[in-house]
């Protein structure tokens, strides 16, 4: 099984901590629909035959697509790939976006998964990072799609909002939880350099929260979950049983993907490649039938240190008979390390997979980057 991303690189207003692609200039548009279309077609070997059994509207703003322009991009998947009878399609959406209409051209379009932005239900803190949404708007958007029968939904949160309180954050997942949804993201807010508010930090006009603050919020978030019988499946992933995302659970578990549109990533099993991060560039390249990426060759120590981030995140862990499959490396380092985080409850290996413990999780990227590979 494999899965296809498409990434949708437009978006009304520029978040002010969002580092991924996107353009808030919509005239191309209708150019850009066009030529996913065209490289959909371009790509329908790349999954050499495997069926399809996911596919993500990622952005960007996919919500921005009218109903006729996600059906050109779907109209070509389906004449492109085999999918599987019971594949999950997963739509992006701002609750900005979201209205009834809306929600019955996606149920038309046999879209059966909707990913909401909601990242936070404070009205002040949506405006401080500059989202188009406001706190009313978030539990509207909630309500419409339980009330259209969407019942597979995941929404998207952040926490460690520097001005943040631990109330205001109890609020936040004590709200969530009153809706009956069966998967939810949260991630950390952390501040990017070629962002807004990577640039006020550089002046001096913004502070990130400290790694205490965070690590509370995260606890709460964990304890509030999993007594709500959330799975905290990967570090920023929690799932009520049969609802992990099947298109993330790909990337975690190393199966082949085929990343669409400009910045979109793919996977073969064999090499990865990255579009280019250009939507004009991406437009007049397409329509010369030349797919722009680039080939990313990775060395064994890549490969090894993109086995240990990916695994270390997820319940599954790192497969060690992988991660020992690359001959070239020494692993006499890796070996002192593993050892040493387990004497300290942070890491444990069952079944030849190396997993964080519950204590570890609050330590993932560190103790990933403590294991990798020069
Ligand atoms: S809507 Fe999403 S992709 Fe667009 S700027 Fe905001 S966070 Fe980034």
């Amino acid at each position: 099984m494999a899965g296809i991303y498409i990434h949708v690189p437009f978006c009304k207003q520029a978040c002010h901590y969002c580092d991924f692609h996107f353009s808030t200039n919509l005239n191309a548009k209708s150019d850009l629909v066009n030529a996913l279309a065209s490289e959909i077609a371009m790509q329908q070997k790349y999954l050499q035959g495997e069926i399809v059994d996911t596919i993500y509207f990622g952005g960007g703003t996919p919500s921005l697509l009218s109903e006729a322009e996600l059906a050109t991009i779907l109209n070509q998947v389906y004449k492109s790939f085999q999918l599987a009878d019971d594949v999950e399609i997963t739509l992006e959406a701002n609750p900005d976006d979201i209205s009834i209409t809306k929600l019955s051209e996606y149920k038309n379009l046999r879209i059966n998964r909707l990913s909401v932005g909601i990242q936070s239900f404070n009205t002040d803190y949506l405006k401080w990072m500059n989202r188009a949404h406001n706190g009313e708007e978030a539990t509207r958007a909630l309500e419409l799609c339980f009330e259209s029968g969407f019942e597979n939904i995941t929404a998207d949160l952040i926490y460690g909002i520097p001005s943040d309180t631990h109330l205001n954050w109890q609020h936040d997942l004590a709200t969530i939880l009153k809706y009956p949804i069966p998967h939810i993201s949260a991630y950390n807010l952390t501040i990017e350099p070629q962002t807004a508010f990577g640039k006020w930090q550089k002046n001096g006009e913004l502070n990130e929260a400290s790694n205490e603050f965070s690590s509370i919020q995260m606890q709460m978030l964990i304890e509030t979950l999993t007594a709500h019988h959330f799975i905290h499946y990967e570090i920023s992933n929690f799932a009520k049983e049969g609802h992990f995302s099947k298109h993330n659970t790909a990337y975690w578990l190393d199966k082949k993907y085929l990343g669409i549109g400009p910045s979109a990533h793919s996977y073969n099993g064999i090499s990865r490649q990255a579009n280019i991060a250009n939507n004009a560039q991406y437009i007049s390249s397409i329509q010369k039938n030349s797919i722009p990426f680039e080939l990313e060759l990775l060395s064994e120590s890549e490969k090894a240190n993109e086995l240990l981030l990916t695994g270390l995140r997820a319940i599954w862990g790192v497969n060690l008979a992988k991660l020992f499959a690359l001959h070239s490396l020494n692993f006499d380092s890796f070996h002192k390390t593993v050892e040493s985080y387990t004497n300290k409850g942070l890491t444990v290996v069952e079944n030849n997979q190396l997993k964080l413990t519950i204590e570890g999780r609050f330590f993932a990227d560190k103790i990933a980057a403590d294991l990798f590979f020069d």
